[in-house]
Parts: C-alpha cells; structure tokens; sequence
C-alpha cells in the first residue's frame, strides 16, 4: 500500500515510528511493542535509518521483516548521510525488490564530530536532490519527508523554510511528516503557510509523548523545538517523578491529538521511541467514547 492512498480513507492516518536497536535485547523488545501496537491498526510503521547511515542493513531488515512477517505496511526512513549516489541507489534497489513501497527521504542530521552538514562526495546536500533522484531513477515509490513546524534548526525564518520545503515538494514529495512539537498553534501556523505557498500534499503532524522530563529537555535543544512554558513548569513541578512525568506527558499529547483532528489534521505520527504504554494510553483515550 502506498501512503498517500491510506490517508483521508477510513478516517485518520495513525503510524508508528521505531527505531533500529542496537543489541539483540533490544530487538526482542521491539518486537514485543510491535506486536502490543498492532493491535491499535496502525495505518503504516516506520523506521528510521540511523545517524550516518549507521543502521543502513538494520532499517532495510526491519522494515522487510514487518511488512512481510508481520503484516504491517512500513516506510523506510533513507538520509543522504556518509552516502554517495551508488550506495543510496543500491539501498533503493533493495527496497524495491523488497516490494517495499513508501520512503521517508531525508537529509540527515551531520555526524557529531561535524559541526554543519558536508555534501557527500558525489552525494546529496540537501533531501530535495534525494527525492528528485528516486523520482528520476523512477523508482515507485510513494515518497515522504520531513517539515519543520517551527523552522528547521538551521534555518529560523520561517518563511525561507517553507520556501525550501517548497523546493522539496516540486521535486515529487507525496506527504510530509512534522518534527515533534507541542503548541498546536505552530502546527496550524505552518499549515496555513504551506498552503500560502502553493504546498498542496497532506502535512501529517509528527507527535511524542513526554515520558522523561531530561530526555525531553535534550530532544527538544537538538531539534529546535519549543516546550511551551506552561508545560515545562508543570513538568518540572513533578521532574522526579517519573510516574508523574508520564501522566502529565499522556494527558498533553491527548489534547493534542483531539484538537489536531478536530481542526482537520489528516491524522498522527507518532514517535514512540520502541515504547508501547504511552502511545496505547493516548490511543485509547482518542478512541473512548
Ligand atoms: C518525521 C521525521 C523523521 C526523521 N527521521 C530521521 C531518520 O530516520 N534519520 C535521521 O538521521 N534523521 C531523521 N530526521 C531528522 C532530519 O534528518 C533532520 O532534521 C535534518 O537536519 C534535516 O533533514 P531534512 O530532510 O528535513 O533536510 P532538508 O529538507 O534538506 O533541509 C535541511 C536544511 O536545509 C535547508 N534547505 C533545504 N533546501 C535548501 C536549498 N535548496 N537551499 C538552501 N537551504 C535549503 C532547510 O531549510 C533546512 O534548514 C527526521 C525528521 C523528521 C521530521
């Protein structure tokens, strides 16, 4: 199934983003949270495709095994990272005779040891080129990226970030996928800009439920995303409080999430971190009547 097929169809899209871990403990437990989230009818899964393409064999694995084994749709996340065209194309290849057919194209975030991000040698600089690539190569898929509610971390005026986002819709982009983000105020500001500037693809908001106080602090300073004050004084009323914490984080992501859809959001991302509960709790809230 490709994506942008599944959304407006049967209500709200809902998908589920893991990540690849990295010991076989980790692995089993993924497992376990896969098979608890499957119960909710996720529209579609997703992994991502780790720093410097460092999980590059895993995501590929992940996303087969799945959709293949375990019957859920899946979308490989792919960054432009450490890679050069040929190795990006024979990720592409693989996907393909995976019968795998939605792509999350990204540019990726520059290893830790470089302070800005460096085009590959006869890589992509920028998530735009990625998407024009697999659009040229003419592969099949249904291709997503990523948008910046509040700007992207590099690029702060908001306006010049539609722009570029622009950019990477006219390059064949299906849908975009938000970066995290608490105030629905910026989801819909971005929306309304997007749309100003001639962005006509469904903009699915991206969604983590708080569930460590400090963990969130880190994201959040990495990402360039706002904690409204409000929030954070409630949270760090309760910081040690782990048990707290998760409450205060559930019952936000649920307003969230209600007043998204209400006000016409084509449906929720949400990043799980390979965690169950607060995804669960948050589902079944939405869906209590
Ligand atoms: C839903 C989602 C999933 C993600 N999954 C992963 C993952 O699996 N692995 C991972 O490593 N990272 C992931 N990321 C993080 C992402 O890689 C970083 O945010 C990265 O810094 C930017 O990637 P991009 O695809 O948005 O880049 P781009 O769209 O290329 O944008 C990068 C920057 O360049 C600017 N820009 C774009 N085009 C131009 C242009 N033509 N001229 C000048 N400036 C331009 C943009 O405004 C922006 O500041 C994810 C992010 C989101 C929102």
């Amino acid at each position: 199934m490709r994506i942008p097929d599944a959304i407006g169809r049967n209500g709200p899209l809902y998908s589920f983003e893991f990540f690849p871990p990295k010991t076989p403990q980790g692995e089993e437990n993924l497992y376990r949270v896969i098979d608890s989230l499957r119960q909710l009818h996720p529209t579609f899964v997703s992994v991502t495709y780790g720093a410097g393409g460092s999980t590059r064999e895993k995501t590929v694995e992940l996303v087969c095994r799945i959709k293949h084994d375990i019957g859920i749709e899946t979308m490989a996340h792919l960054t432009c990272v450490g890679a050069d065209q040929a190795e990006i194309d024979a990720v592409l290849r693989r996907l393909t005779a995976a019968g795998i057919e939605n792509v999350l194209a990204l540019r990726g975030d520059p290893p830790r040891d470089q302070p800005t991000f460096v085009r590959p040698a006869n890589g992509f600089g920028f998530a735009s080129e990625l998407v024009g690539f697999i659009r040229r190569q003419g592969y099949p898929f249904a291709i997503g990226g990523a948008g910046y509610p509040e700007g992207h971390v590099e690029c702060r005026d908001r306006e010049q970030d539609i722009r570029n986002l622009k950019l990477k819709v006219d390059a064949g982009l299906d849908f975009v996928i938000t970066q995290l983000f608490f105030d629905n105020e910026d989801y819909f500001a971005f929306v309304d800009r997007a749309r100003t500037h001639g962005i006509t693809v469904p903009l699915v908001p991206g969604i983590m439920p708080i569930t460590n106080f400090g963990q969130i602090e880190r994201f959040t300073a990495m990402c360039g995303a706002r904690i409204p004050d409000a929030l954070r004084a409630r949270l760090a009323a309760v910081a040690g409080d782990d048990a707290a914490v998760r409450r205060i984080g559930i019952d936000h992501a649920t307003v969230q999430c209600r007043d998204l859809l209400a006000r016409g959001a084509p449906g929720i991302h949400f990043y799980t971190l390979n965690q169950s509960p607060a995804t669960r709790a948050i589902f079944e809230r939405l869906h209590a009547h």
